[in-house]
């Protein structure tokens, strides 16, 4: 039993009035006193949701610098969604109960706008970055001079092993032909539940409509003057 206003113990106090407050209590009515001494803040709650939000967006922006690393990331989400789906569900309901009796009681009128407004700000930012590969296109750019150096080197027919950092990533092998296209291979990963593996990286000068990775799904995206990135399938048709 505690103080509703100031959650003062008040199993061993005589009368009907905190020590501490002065609020009004009755022990018989369980409606004029705390059962927890613990109170959930809705001010650290909106908090904690902000800062959940500003971390899961860092996080996906970082990944996203990476060609295939939130496909990879999405395979995975759905994989394991028959765990994670039914206890953030659960978690969904308590928190939307909790706030909608807060929200009866007045509570939320006392959260500062702002961090009403910057959850769904950080996530629409989040999103048009990621649409556009914002983090990417940057990445790149401040890698390119790397590529360049490399993509000199005229790589014979056929994938060569490289293995090394250009700038921010980590190569595993490029490939050219005579045309001047130059693919980096800078990431694999499964293409859904099938054998078939995904390759994923750069590209100067994509001209053919296949590559050296596989042919099967093969998109290219632009970045930048005769630079793209692109995904393969290591299935041929
Ligand atoms: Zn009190």
């Amino acid at each position: 039993m505690y103080c509703r206003s100031c959650r003062y113990p008040l199993s061993n106090v005589r009368g009907t009035c905190c020590p501490e407050c002065g609020r009004q209590f009755d022990p018989a009515d369980r409606r004029t006193f705390a059962r927890r001494q613990w109170r959930l803040s809705i001010d650290h709650l909106v908090r904690s949701i902000l800062v959940l939000t500003a971390l899961g967006s860092l996080t996906l922006l970082s990944l996203s610098i990476w060609p295939g690393a939130l496909a990879d990331l999405v395979f995975w989400a759905v994989l394991s969604s028959i765990l994670w789906l039914p206890i953030s569900l659960i978690a969904f309901i308590i928190l939307a109960v909790f706030l909608f009796r807060r929200h009866r009681q007045g509570g939320l009128l006392r959260i500062p706008k702002w961090q009403v407004a910057a959850v769904p700000t950080v996530v629409v930012v989040t999103l048009v970055l990621l649409f556009f590969y914002v983090p990417r296109r940057l990445a790149f750019l401040l890698s390119r001079s790397a590529f360049e150096r490399m993509a000199q080197s005229a790589p014979p027919p056929g994938t060569t092993p490289v293995n090394a950092w250009l700038g921010t990533y980590w190569v595993d092998e490029y490939a050219g032909d005579a045309s001047g296209t130059v693919f980096f291979s800078v990431h694999s990963g499964s293409a859904g539940l099938g054998p078939d593996v995904m390759s994923y990286g750069f590209v100067r000068q994509p001209s053919q409509q296949s590559t050296p990775f596989g042919a099967a799904g093969y998109r290219v995206f632009h970045i930048v003057d005769d630079w793209y990135w692109f995904r393969v399938s290591d299935d041929w048709f």
